[in-house]
């Protein structure tokens, strides 16, 4: 079963190593391991629906709490120690595009606020209700989940927009396709969610983010019906899924999505190269992506990075070996791993793979073979399980991002970790901060920042240092004018820097357009924009 107040399935856990635990304590101190309020008492404290009575819709307060929270740093706060003050007053699980229509013309009636959810795996607070006199609708697309339409032809699939990764994967897999869309959290993210918040993959490099993946698709709004033709390529004025994607539940509910898809590649590869230094990583990755080879992957972690990964990855046996042998080839504590994915027809994959592992050798990279990359593939989607048991360890885990063209990529890195450890100076605390470039493009790339620290004793304390550091690292990703957000979308933790990118007027014409097909402003209010 899905945890209440955690990530991922309740069976799986993901132990830390002794060694972990100690280099950890090393960093940032002992763990305090707060106090977890029971779901009982939870449950006890959620407060009469407010909404008048509807078929579809569930008052039952365990589907209520279920739908109250995402994956965010404060909503796992507010999920562990009962902070929480606001709930969906109902629950609806609709299971055709009338059920949807019906429930936005209920809303529209009884004056109630709707918050669509796709797998509840916003880390953003794009789905937490906001405090308002309006009862909160959360319409779970879960039940909408088929493949509607497979065209082998023109490589398209629809889809109902409430398909989890897993379920989508299969059902074109069955067919001998593939989406190749894999964000970490595959295991419970919808095809609607991805879409509304400009989700990338971490294959991206291969398939594109979901702005290229997505083709068509039709969105229920409180005005009526949007239909977006999937057409091969259109000159017919302003790209209409350019609203649809990255609108965060407060345009309409996106029903079907048509996607772009691709036959399941013959061959699949994952390999590691250690560098002596993060420079000379960057180097071979922009000069990869300036020769022209395909790649599905390129992924480029930090010394720091590079050293916590080994630390918490266990195996220490096999740890240490590799430590010798890259010490034995001249590489020591600045030494920087870069993974690198490759797809495709084997015979493709193959010179993909020699010409890119030519580049990195000229720039004394060690290949060390498939083992270390393959692992990663395996476990890729296990990571956040990680979060659970750090957090009962007494750890607070939180990821931050964004992109910054290649001039200024390594100033970000070393601009945002900076941000971060000095946020913490007021509070005497220390703080753990590592860093990939995880999705690269020609022109620049993601910066990928991870913090662990400790919890207070007091959850409005653990709040207030959360705060300070997501405040820190913002102003430095502002300053630089890097994006906001990469891929996690806006929700309510990046609102109040979204103006600093797109502008006062950018700003207020997003407001118009949902205004436009949401006149009574029943759409998530309060998420992206005001
Ligand atoms: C452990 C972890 C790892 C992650 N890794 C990645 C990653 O690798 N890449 C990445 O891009 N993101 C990642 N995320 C963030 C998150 O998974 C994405 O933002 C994802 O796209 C959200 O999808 P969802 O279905 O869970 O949407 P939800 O969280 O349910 O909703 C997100 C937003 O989309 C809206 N929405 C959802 N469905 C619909 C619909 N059908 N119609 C209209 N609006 C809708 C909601 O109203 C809300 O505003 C990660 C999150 C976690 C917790």
């Amino acid at each position: 079963m899905r945890r209440w107040n955690g990530w991922g399935d309740d069976s799986i856990n993901y132990p830390v190593p002794a060694s972990a635990l100690s280099f950890l304590n090393r960093r940032v101190g002992n763990g305090h391991r707060p106090k977890d309020i029971s779901l009982q008492e939870v449950l006890g404290r959620i407060p009469k629906s407010r909404l008048p009575r509807h078929a579809l819709v569930s008052i039952d307060p365990l589907s209520r709490l279920l739908h109250s929270r995402g994956q965010s740093f404060p909503n796992w706060v507010d999920l562990r120690t009962g902070q929480l003050n606001t709930f969906p007053d109902g629950v609806a699980y609709p299971i055709s595009n009338l059920d949807v229509v019906d429930l936005i013309r209920y809303a529209l009636h009884a004056g109630v606020h709707i918050i669509p959810y796709g797998g509840g795996t916003s880390v953003v607070g794009h789905i937490d209700p906001i405090k308002s006199n309006a009862p909160v609708l959360s319409i779970d697309m879960s039940r909408m989940n088929c493949l509607i339409n497979l065209n082998t032809q023109s490589l398209l699939a629809t889809f109902n927009a409430g398909v989890i990764g897993p379920d989508l994967e299969a059902q074109l897999r069955a067919h001998g396709f593939t989406l190749g869309h894999f964000p970490q959290s595959f295991e419970y993210s919808t095809l609607g969610g991805w879409v509304a918040t400009r989700s990338s993959g971490q294959q991206s490099m291969r398939y594109g983010r979901i702005e290229k993946l997505f083709a068509g698709g039709r969105m229920e709004t409180p005005l009526g019906e949007l239909i977006l033709p999937s057409f091969p390529a259109s000159a017919a004025g302003p790209d209409m899924r350019e609203m649809v994607l990255g609108s965060e539940g407060r345009l309409g509910i996106i029903t079907e999505a048509c996607v772009r898809i691709t036959p399941i590649p013959e061959r699949e590869e994952f390999h590691a190269v250690f560098f002596p230094d993060f420079q000379h990583g960057i180097e071979a990755v922009q000069q990869i992506l300036s020769s022209g080879l395909q790649l599905s992957m390129l992924r480029l972690s930090t010394a720091k990075e590079t050293t916590t990964t080994l630390a918490l990855a266990g195996h220490e046996n096999l740890i240490r070996a590799l430590e010798r042998l890259l010490s034995i080839r001249g590489l020591g504590e600045n030494k920087c791993m870069l993974l690198l994915g490759f797809c495709g027809k084997s015979i493709l994959v193959r010179t993909n793979r020699s010409e890119a592992l030519n580049i990195t050798s000229k720039l004394d990279g060690v290949h060390i073979g498939k083992t270390f990359g393959e692992q990663w593939h395996k476990n890729r989607f296990k990571t956040p399980y990680l979060r659970n048991t750090l957090w009962e360890m007494g750890y607070g885990i939180d990821t931050l991002e964004t992109a910054i063209d290649w001039g200024k990529t390594p100033q970000m890195v070393d601009q945002i970790e900076a941000a971060l450890l000095n946020s913490m100076d007021d509070y005497g605390e220390k703080v753990h901060v590592f860093t990939h470039l995880s999705h690269v493009y020609p022109c620049g790339s993601s910066v990928y920042t991870t913090i662990l620290f400790r919890l207070a004793h007091e959850p409005e304390e653990t709040l207030i240092r959360w705060r300070a550091m997501k405040s820190a690292a913002c102003q430095a990703i502002i300053a630089l004018h890097g994006t906001i957000s990469h891929q996690h979308g806006i929700g309510i933790d990046h609102k109040a820097y979204l103006e600093a990118e797109k502008g006062a007027l950018g700003v207020a014409a997003l407001s118009t357009l949902f205004r436009r097909f949401d006149p009574k402003g029943i759409m998530n209010p309060g998420k992206l924009v005001a």
